[in-house]
């Protein structure tokens, strides 16, 4: 069992993954530098699920609290054909997921989430966040990782015990740095808007309609003042961009004729936001020596499991415990890959998966759907346990 080493260890990204890794780290005793490219942090993004595999986690880094009060727990997941607006089936949540797997499925806005991580990370001795600086350069050896920073314009070098790399999708240290291959663009895209509700008016559930090519999936985050819609259409033959911007009609003509219950939807008055869908294909390295890879950086995925930021929050579970049980961060980093590739890349294998069978047309729509009303809900429902009952 490791003691604190000497120096810090880096962390490269302060979003879900780089805040919820210092946290675990500082948790251990060891001293933690987060850099951040942005000045600060923007409202980016829009709705996440957290399922109960992540949320166990949170709760262990003593977060539950201020993530219940932030988040809801719907009560249940409703599936739906988008054509025709029949429901295909509806399974529990709320209560029953807490009780078989010990922590809530919660909805919450990534924004609050990343706040409430941030919070804690300024709130521990441990930590220390700096905004407006990244790691350009690194140099791992015996002793470590030299790191080379830019910081508001100024190159400082620096000495670690270990660099996390936790910088996203379009992590630069991961592709023009170690080398290691691009995420690839899917041709999808999600579009995501936060509807605006009055208070009380949302359905405290989760709706996912299915329909050729697209899906559709809607949650109500901040204490339903807002419903989460994502919209996943086919998208251009390349982009290259992180957002694209977006119009309701155009979405609205993409659905003519088709009478799921998400549409009135599009006609509230909001911003929408286009996120082209990039995915690393094969997430087979994830530590070089004395520097690891966690979240998006490691691993993106398509969102069709919504696991992504749950995989960023297992990886740091994984990682902080490996740097206290093995003997140096090398062994730590090459056990923490071997642990996390192939539960990662069965994750995101199974959300390639989801999306062929949420996209189906004609007759395999037809099949898929009798399927499901002739199947028990409780096996539906099983199929997630091998996700949802992971422990560290
Ligand atoms: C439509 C959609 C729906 C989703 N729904 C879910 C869901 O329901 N549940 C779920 O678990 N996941 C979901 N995800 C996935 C989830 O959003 C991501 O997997 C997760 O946010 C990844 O976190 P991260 O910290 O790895 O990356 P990011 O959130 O991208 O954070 C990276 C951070 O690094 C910073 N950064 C970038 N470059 C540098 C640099 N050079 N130097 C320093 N800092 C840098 C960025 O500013 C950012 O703060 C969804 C994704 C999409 C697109």
């Amino acid at each position: 069992m490791t003691e604190s080493y000497p120096k810090p260890f880096i962390v490269n990204g302060a979003g879900i993954a780089g805040l919820t890794v210092a946290l675990a780290l500082a948790a251990q005793n060891q001293q933690v530098l987060v850099f951040e490219k942005a000045e600060g942090f923007e409202m980016l993004g829009a709705g996440l699920q957290l399922s109960p595999n992540a949320m166990h986690v949170l709760k262990a880094l003593g977060l539950e609290k201020r993530i219940d009060q932030a988040a809801s727990a719907p009560e249940s997941i409703e599936i739906e054909n988008a054509v025709l607006g029949h429901k295909l089936v509806s399974l529990p949540l709320g209560k029953s997921i807490k009780e078989k797997f010990g922590a809530p499925y919660n909805l919450i806005h990534r924004a609050d989430l990343q706040d409430i991580l941030f919070n804690a990370c300024n709130n521990h001795p441990n930590i220390e966040v700096r905004f407006s600086s990244e790691v350009i350069e690194m140099a791992p050896h015996g002793r470590g990782v030299t790191v080379m920073l830019n910081e508001k314009g100024e190159t400082n070098e620096l000495q670690a015990s270990g660099l996390i790399v936790a910088d996203g999708v379009w992590s630069k240290l991961r592709t023009e740095v170690i080398g290691l291959d691009a995420p690839e663009y899917s041709g999808k895209i999600a579009w995501r808007a936060l509807v605006p509700f009055e208070r009380g008016k949302t359905e405290n559930r989760t709706r996912v309609w299915f329909g050729p090519k697209s899906h559709v999936v809607s949650y109500p985050v901040r204490n339903g003042a807002f419903q989460n819609l994502v919209i996943i259409t086919g998208g251009p033959e390349s982009t290259g961009k992180e957002t694209v911007s977006a119009d309701a009609n155009e979405l609205k003509m993409l659905f003519k004729g088709w009478k799921g219950d998400f549409l009135p939807m599009l006609d509230r008055k909001t911003k929408w936001t286009g996120w082209p869908l990039y995915e690393v294909k094969t997430p087979n390295r994830m530590a070089y020596g004395t520097v690891a890879l966690i979240g998006d950086a490691a691993h993106a995925m398509l969102p069709f499991a919504a696991q992504g930021a749950a995989m960023a929050i297992e990886d740091a579970a994984v990682l902080a415990t490996q740097i206290t049980v093995c003997e140096t961060v090398e062994e730590a980093f090459r056990t923490y890959e071997k642990l996390r590739v192939p539960r990662v890349s069965r994750v995101a294998k199974t959300a390639r998966a989801n999306g062929r069978i949420y996209h189906m047309s004609g007759i395999r729509a037809d099949v898929r759907d009798l399927g499901m009303w002739l199947m028990p809900t409780r096996f539906l429902s099983a199929r997630q346990n091998w996700i949802y009952g992971w422990r560290t």
